[in-house]
């Protein structure tokens, strides 16, 4: 059981202050209260709404933390630190049946410079979880991003009637072409759209990618962005699941043990990499200086 914050008042949502502050009115009288959450919420703040205020619990100047918000008859948490604990929750209840096979949840763990909501084991493996809340529900399916932004709207709104399908179906070429073409969207991002989300096998090369390569001493001719894919497209199996699952083992690689401080000791790409085995070899060599 995830136990709310208590206890609960209610009031009446007068506006959104600024990003982590709201006033309300409790029994005619205006007071301020923390938001604990920087997401646009303009579903759920409308003027008027029904909330829930807990008394403050640090040493905040706003007397109150805003909990719950009222909206379309149901009650939503504004807690952005809520949905872990809800969701570890209903894994350990059996209550969320995909993950069911897991036997042990642990909260706020540590992958390498990063710290990660949750992480599931079973004799066989490991499932880390980062769990986001939404605030756009359509026929009960929480959707994500749910703050599409006003110049992709307006794109797709006057190029494709709205229909994001028709969008994501045409030719890869095309798709990339037009994605490119928008103010704001470089390759990297556009081949995030065409690999993630229209599942086009197009390579993304990121920061981790150039950096892990690089140390492996294995890079392209040129060092532009359509340098490096046509290097990796050269070099593997053109498929997007492929790509999807080796970019995928890349930004983890780079985030846990290839990070900028590298951890070459114990890397699993130690014996091919070059600048791995001279930081390894440098390291033992000063180890073994006498002092
Ligand atoms: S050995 Fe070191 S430099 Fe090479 S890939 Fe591994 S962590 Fe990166």
């Amino acid at each position: 059981m995830v136990l709310l914050p208590s206890p609960l008042q209610k009031a009446v949502l007068s506006h959104r202050l600024n990003r982590f502050a709201v006033l309300a009115e409790v029994n005619g009288q205006s007071v301020t209260a923390h938001l604990p959450n920087s997401g646009r919420l303009r579903e759920l703040l409308q003027p008027g709404n029904l909330v829930f205020l807990a008394p403050k619990t640090g040493p905040r100047k706003t007397p109150f933390d805003m909990v719950l918000v009222e909206a379309e008859g149901r009650l939503v948490s504004c807690d952005a630190h809520l949905p872990p604990a809800v969701l570890a929750e209903a894994i350990r209840q059996g209550q969320a049946p995909p993950f069911a096979k897991y036997e042990t949840v642990r909260r706020e763990v540590t992958f390498g410079e990063s710290r990660l909501d949750l992480l599931l084991t079973e004799h066989r493996g490991r499932c880390f979880i980062e769990a986001k809340s939404v605030t756009l529900v359509e026929n009960d399916v929480a959707l994500f991003p749910d703050a599409p932004t006003e110049r992709g709207r307006r794109h797709l709104g006057s190029r494709h009637q709205d229909h994001l399908d028709a969008f994501l179906r045409q030719p890869a070429e095309l798709l990339r072409q037009e994605l490119l073409s928008i103010h704001g969207i470089g390759k990297e991002t556009a081949d995030d759209i065409l690999l993630y989300a229209a599942g086009y096998p197009f390579f993304v090369v990121d920061a981790y990618t150039r950096r892990i390569f690089e140390r492996l001493g294995i890079t392209p001719q040129g060092l532009t962005y359509q340098d490096w894919q046509d290097l990796l497209h050269g070099a593997l199996p053109r498929e997007a699941p492929l790509f999807n699952e080796y970019h995928a083992l890349q930004v983890a690689h780079g985030k846990a043990t290839c990070r900028k401080t590298p951890l070459c000791e114990g890397c699993c790409l130690l014996d091919i990499c070059p600048a791995g085995q001279t930081r390894a070899g440098g390291r033992r060599e000063q180890g073994s200086t006498p002092p």
